[in-house]
């Protein structure tokens, strides 16, 4: 589809223009004046690092590293780092908007940021990645800390990626500082339910949704699109707790069972094989078309711009549950609002892992450690909480769920912002 772009198709993909156009539809809506919206746009401070790395064969390669801290107004900056060879300033610069928006949306002291080095991980050695890791963080250490800015995991880098960047952190440091990245292992001072946050967070807040519909669980069929940490936590628990996940689909193909997929024998079926596909209790189907099916919640955890003007109009789900940052692009979103689709947008729904990043913070700084059922419990309270904050405002206003989920996040920093003033 992106090979016959057209220059729209182009803007409609670029993911800053697309935070963009969010961000000024809700500014015009809260009738910001120029002066605040210009300070709310504009990221705080970018960096741009040079990332020399000798390979295994002996070759000395160097990769480009970002961290684009867009706002603090509300605490350090907050958000991953991404690995990815297709990574651009641009969309870093637009996730770490989406992160600003989220921690203010969540009502969590965080302001936003974001992390990406444009690398192959999947063609890497662990030793290179290892090498990538400690290298990007040196080069970006002074910009970050517990009080500056946290990282935290996101596309293709994980737990072992956190405690390279703790480490390397902690040795220039002379101390362990545990609490200058999120998502770490347990063991290092990461938090319980972490890993499950993101998903768990999306399932609260399709609960909340399903309210509205008079649905249960057990008769909302679910069709989740991605099985990696966002879509296969979520389709877990989902799963547990009654939903019927009715399809599963990834980049090579996807699967269907009408009365439900076993979500743990998918996991495990897909640990063993490499993939979901021909899984022996499900049919493969067509994973371009299973996305349009008709059902009462589609998850799209995969990547971004998945629902675009070109396909908005086929989508058949009650409710839309962003669990990828960007899935559904600017004009997707008035098809999805003209069909009376009920969008719950990725800067509340998948608020959850960046939600349990901060009480792994919290208690990396206390030294003292919560049990899951707290964390999940207090999770639960924050989502719940953002949700009705978000639906209760488009209500009021008479606005979509995004715009008014984009108009509580500006609104919540806008504050912030005057009540701080303007350092001179
Ligand atoms: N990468 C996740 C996100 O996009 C989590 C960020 C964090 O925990 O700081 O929300």
């Amino acid at each position: 589809m992106i090979a016959e772009a057209t220059p729209a198709l182009e803007r409609e993909f670029n993911p800053w223009l697309a935070a963009e156009a969010r961000f000024n539809n809700a500014a015009e809506k809260l009738g910001l004046d120029d002066g605040m919206r210009k300070v709310l746009k504009t990221p705080t401070r970018e960096i741009t690092v040079a990332i020399p790395v000798m390979l295994d064969d002996g070759r000395l390669e160097v990769f480009t590293g970002y961290r684009v801290q867009h706002s603090i107004a509300r605490g350090p900056a907050k958000g991953g780092i991404r690995y990815a060879p297709d990574v651009t300033l641009d969309e870093v610069r637009a996730l770490a908007s989406w992160m600003t928006w989220k921690c203010a949306v969540a009502n969590i002291p965080y302001g936003g940021g974001k992390g990406g080095v444009i690398c192959d991980p999947n063609v890497m050695s662990l030793g290179e990645l290892e090498r990538i890791t400690r290298r990007y963080t040196a080069a970006i250490i002074d910009f970050i800390g517990p009080e500056i800015d946290v990282p935290a995991p996101d596309m293709n880098t994980n737990e072992q990626t956190m405690a390279w960047i703790m480490d390397t952190y902690s040795m220039h440091n002379r101390q362990t500082v545990t609490a200058v990245v999120t998502g770490k292992p347990i063991d290092l001072g990461g938090s319980q339910g972490r890993t499950e946050a993101t998903g768990r967070g999306c399932m609260i807040a399709a609960l909340e949704a399903l309210k509205r519909f008079n649905l249960s669980p057990s008769d909302s069929s679910v069709v989740v699109q991605g099985f990696g940490n966002v879509g296969g936590m979520a389709a877990k628990l989902m799963s547990r707790t009654g939903f019927k996940i009715n399809t599963v689909i990834e980049y090579d193909g996807a699967v269907h069972n009408n009365h439900g997929l076993d979500i743990l024998k998918l996991m495990q079926h897909k640990k063993e094989t490499g993939s979901i596909i021909d899984f022996a209790e499900a049919e493969n189907v067509d994973r371009e078309e299973a996305m349009f099916q008709p059902c009462d919640i589609l998850i799209p955890a995969a990547k971004e711009n998945v629902i675009t003007s070109q396909n908005a109009h086929r989508i058949r789900a009650k409710i839309l549950c962003e669990g990828a940052n960007g899935p559904c692009t600017a004009p997707a979103d008035e098809i999805l609002a003209a069909n009376n689709v009920f969008v719950i947008p990725d800067i509340l729904a998948n608020g959850g892992g960046v939600t349990v990043s901060y009480f792994e913070w919290v208690q990396d700084r206390q030294g003292f450690f919560w049990n899951e059922e707290l964390v999940n419990a207090r999770l639960e309270e924050i989502m719940v909480n953002g949700f009705h904050a978000v639906t209760g405002y488009g209500e009021k206003h008479k606005v979509d769920n995004r715009t008014a989920a984009y108009m509580v996040a500006l609104d919540r920093v806008a504050f912030a912002i005057k009540l701080r003033g303007i350092y001179a």
